[in-house]
């Protein structure tokens, strides 16, 4: 009321826009502030430092368990509608371009044909290739054994176009039924910082 007042006194018709425009300007800019100040203590929670994971992850493990036990009671498609939209989140906040943390960690399955081209990036004959980078599990399953990968240069991997389909596909947490991949989930929770994220919103909101 005090405002309106104030303007309907001003003279001039241009006068009035110029503070209407103003005060609309000084709005906007101080949501813009807010809505950035949210964004940016939202990012300032958010584990990313691969030192602090490992620390963090270490001090809530027991809780990890307490968190599994919680999963178990939840249906596996509520579960998927809880979790799907974190993990987006989360996802959409962690630059993977700074961190490389699993190509240190993992050992990621390959089929024939990604050692076959996998083998053309390292330039070198498959056989060869299988000798020095690929090993087998018991059940027959091929994966590359080295750690960190040999395709990894600094936190960036040198083939990203080319790498196989489990890599593109880590920490594969947007998958359906997250529920019975929580052993999965455990395992790499000390190991990315997705994976640490999600699981300390999820133990906040279940
Ligand atoms: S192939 Fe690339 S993405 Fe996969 S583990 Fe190696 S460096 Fe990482
Ligand atoms: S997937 Fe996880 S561990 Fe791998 S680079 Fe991204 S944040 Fe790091």
């Amino acid at each position: 009321m005090m405002m309106k007042t104030w303007v309907s006194v001003l003279p001039l018709y241009p006068l009035k826009m110029l503070f209407i425009r103003c005060f609309y300007y000084s709005l906007i800019s101080l949501f813009t502030k807010v809505w950035l100040n949210l964004e940016k203590h939202s990012m300032d929670k958010l584990v990313i430092d691969l030192e602090e994971l490992k620390k963090r992850s270490e001090e809530e493990l027991p809780a990890f368990f307490d968190f599994a036990k919680k999963v178990k009671q939840i249906p596996l498609s509520r579960f998927d509608e809880i979790a799907h939209p974190i993990v987006k989140e989360i996802t959409s906040k962690i630059d993977c371009t700074q961190c490389g943390n699993c190509c240190r960690h993992q050992e990621p399955g390959v089929s024939e044909d990604e050692i076959e081209r996998l083998s053309t990036c390292k330039n070198i004959p498959v056989k060869e290739f299988k000798d020095q980078f690929v090993a087998w599990d018991k059940e027959g399953i091929s994966f590359l054994f080295q750690k960190p990968c040999t395709f990894l240069h600094g936190n960036i991997c040198s083939i990203y176009t080319q790498r196989p389909g489990s890599c593109a596909d880590f920490p594969g947490l947007h998958r359906p039924r997250l529920k019975w991949r929580i052993k999965q989930v455990e395992e790499n929770y000390s190991i990315c910082p997705i994976v640490f994220n999600v699981v300390e919103k999820l133990k906040e909101i279940l």
